[in-house]
């Protein structure tokens, strides 16, 4: 970050605050590559798996050696095995996670319960109904988990990073309890294929897994097909551990973009020193409707928007 800092905010948890005058049209953060992401199953095959270029109906040239991750040069896959694949740690994870959701998809399982985690983490529990976006999570997981086994300055840093996020799984799960299949069976299908990786059989347990969830749940930002518009297909999803302490503003005062894989936040207007940053979350879904827009936010991220357009006092 420049000309800024991560400090605890009036509202609660931290938040990212000018430590000078900062004028317009500055660049405040970049983060050049995720900390991990996940591309929807529809998009796989016609989306960079590195920086996100999306051709619609036309699969990307370049194949890794496992089935389902595509790249749109030689460079994009040489930088993503170099950046994400330690020791192949990710393409064995994605291979068995695939894998196995292919073998149990169609067969008939049981349901989720809230019980069950324990007997999940030890794998006692029956086989559950698996949804293509148990699948999907389980990815998401296996490339958080295989990231913090890559011994980079970079790596390092986003995973000390990542463990100060907001993590809100049990509020999803309250807004949304049906959704518990999907992480349970996310859940389930790490312990039976990533578990028995060496490197990772200490990782998968069912506090840093749900951890994960539950960071991804409230801070991932969307993969969007560029530029953007309002009906712009939504491609995947991207963590940034440090743009996710940029809180949300609807009237913010710094704009986000993409430039491939790298997530760029800009100032908007001039910043006063230690006037809080905020960007908008969502920002091209964000209805125009006060209450709308309030009711939104508190669905999507749990949190009720205090910002001026927002504020009814
Ligand atoms: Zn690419
Ligand atoms: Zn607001």
């Amino acid at each position: 970050m420049k000309f800024c800092e991560i400090r605890e905010s009036a509202t609660g948890g931290r938040g990212v605050f000018a430590t000078q005058a900062i004028p317009r049209d500055t660049v405040v953060h970049s983060e050049q590559v995720p900390y991990a992401s996940i591309i929807f199953k529809p998009f796989r095959n016609e989306t960079c798996a590195y920086c996100f270029k999306w051709n619609s109906n036309r699969n990307m040239p370049v194949c890794a050696a496992i089935p389902g991750i595509r790249f749109c040069s030689t460079q994009c896959i040489e930088a993503w095995y170099l950046q994400y694949n330690y020791c192949g740690y990710l393409t064995s994870a994605i291979d068995s996670i695939v894998r196995y959701y292919n073998a149990h998809k169609d067969m008939r399982g049981e349901a989720a319960a809230p019980y069950l985690w324990d007997a999940l983490e030890t794998d006692q529990a029956p086989s559950l109904d698996l949804d293509e976006t148990a699948c999907n999570m389980a990815i998401y997981a296996a490339s958080v988990l295989t990231r913090e086994c890559v011994p980079t300055d970079d790596a390092q840093h986003q995973v000390e990073q990542a463990c100060k996020l907001q993590s809100s799984l049990t509020e999803l799960l309250q807004a949304i309890p049906e959704i518990l299949q999907t992480y349970q069976g996310a859940f389930q299908i790490l312990v039976r294929t990533i578990k028995k990786q060496p490197e990772l059989t200490d990782k998968v347990t069912k506090e840093k897994v749900c951890y994960y969830f539950g960071i991804e749940a409230v801070n991932a930002f969307g993969i969007w097909e560029q530029p953007l518009f309002s009906d712009s297909e939504c491609l995947g999803s991207a963590v940034y551990p440090e743009a996710s302490f940029f809180n949300h503003s609807c009237d913010p005062n710094c704009g986000k973009s993409f430039i491939g894989s790298a997530l760029v936040i800009t100032t908007a207007r001039d910043i006063p020193s230690d006037s809080e940053l905020f960007i908008a979350y969502g920002s091209h879904k964000l209805p125009e409707d006060r209450d709308e827009r309030v009711d939104y936010l508190q669905k999507r991220w749990f949190f009720t928007c205090q910002c001026p357009k927002c504020a009814t006092t």
